[in-house]
């Protein structure tokens, strides 16, 4: 892994778009400072880019923001290893791997001279997926809540969110973006964002679709919004969109079932549910789940009981 050349996006914002094991990283010069988004996806990656970057602005790094938990983006970490690093409380894997970090929810500011960067909390691609905004040149750095050139976006991960990410785009539209840097691929000009946000919503009527004509998710009907086709994410998108859609609508039925239930009988009812549901349901709640079945209902009933007292 070589990095060849910073992209400049303007006069205080740049990136390198990144090749496999990497997300794309970006840079945001302040006055004083520079404030790194992502770490890259190995250790010499991470190395190499925090060199790159404090050469190409002359300034030291302050922060380095992690849009999201994936690896790619953050197992260049340790190499910012004096550095405040920036993640979301929601990260659904042990916080105990973050070093120097300062957990955030919702909106995070940092400030310098003139300048600010804003860091808002969405969800989405992830439960804890964040994008920068640096609003003195209308930049936004979107982590993989954009995926620019593949087809479909990944959102195979278990806290995958569909509707957060229709809410985090319509966000980032509301912006005003000149430029979006996203997770992969190269930069786009912000009114691209609309482009985004009719593909996912092809891709939401079309599972939609499948879902109401008790289809499977192999059978969702999909054209090639992104003119790129990809088996490989295509099939592991689409599965967890369709259990979204397939469960989204039933969960304030679950959960005042589960109010009126006790816990014997939540445990049959959540024993019920398919794990598709189960996960859909955790992950709306917000537990954080592992292994099987019943562990997932053990972890649904621990929430209950401790969310009743
Ligand atoms: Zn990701």
């Amino acid at each position: 892994m070589e990095i060849t050349d910073f992209v400049k996006i303007s006069e205080h914002t740049s990136m390198v778009i990144g090749e496999r094991p990497h997300g794309n990283v970006g840079g945001i010069a302040l006055e004083n400072f520079t404030i790194a988004i992502d770490s890259r996806g190995n250790l010499s990656g991470g190395r190499i880019f925090r060199k790159k970057l404090e050469e190409y602005y002359n300034l030291p790094i302050k922060y380095v923001i992690l849009t999201h938990y994936h690896h790619d983006h953050i197992n260049g970490r340790q190499a910012f290893k004096d550095v405040d690093i920036i993640v979301s409380d929601y990260t659904p894997t042990n916080k105990g791997r973050f070093q120097n970090a300062l957990f955030i929810k919702d909106e995070h500011l940092i400030q310098d001279g003139d300048y600010e960067v804003k860091i808002f909390h969405t969800g989405g691609h992830t439960v804890g997926s964040m994008f920068v905004h640096f609003p003195a040149e209308k930049i936004i750095f979107a982590g993989d809540l954009i995926f620019e050139n593949f087809f479909p976006p990944f959102g195979g991960d278990p806290t995958c969110n569909p509707e957060l990410w229709f809410h985090a785009l319509e966000k980032i539209k509301t912006l005003n973006p000149i430029r979006i840097v996203p997770g992969h691929g190269p930069f786009l000009t912000g009114d691209k964002i609309t482009n985004h946000i009719s593909n996912l919503q092809k891709i939401r009527g079309s599972t939609k679709k499948a879902i109401k004509e008790n289809l499977k998710p192999s059978e969702i009907e999909i054209s090639d919004y992104y003119g790129e086709y990809h088996q490989r994410w295509m099939s592991r998108t689409l599965p967890h969109w369709f259990s979204f859609y397939s469960t989204i609508d039933k969960i304030p039925g679950i959960l005042e079932e589960i109010r009126s239930n006790t816990q014997d009988q939540n445990r049959v009812f959540l024993i019920k549910m398919t794990i598709n549901e189960l996960k859909v349901l955790a992950n709306h709640l917000r537990i954080k789940i592992s292994g099987n079945k019943n562990k997932i209902v053990d972890k649904i009933l621990d929430h209950i009981v401790k969310h009743d007292s």
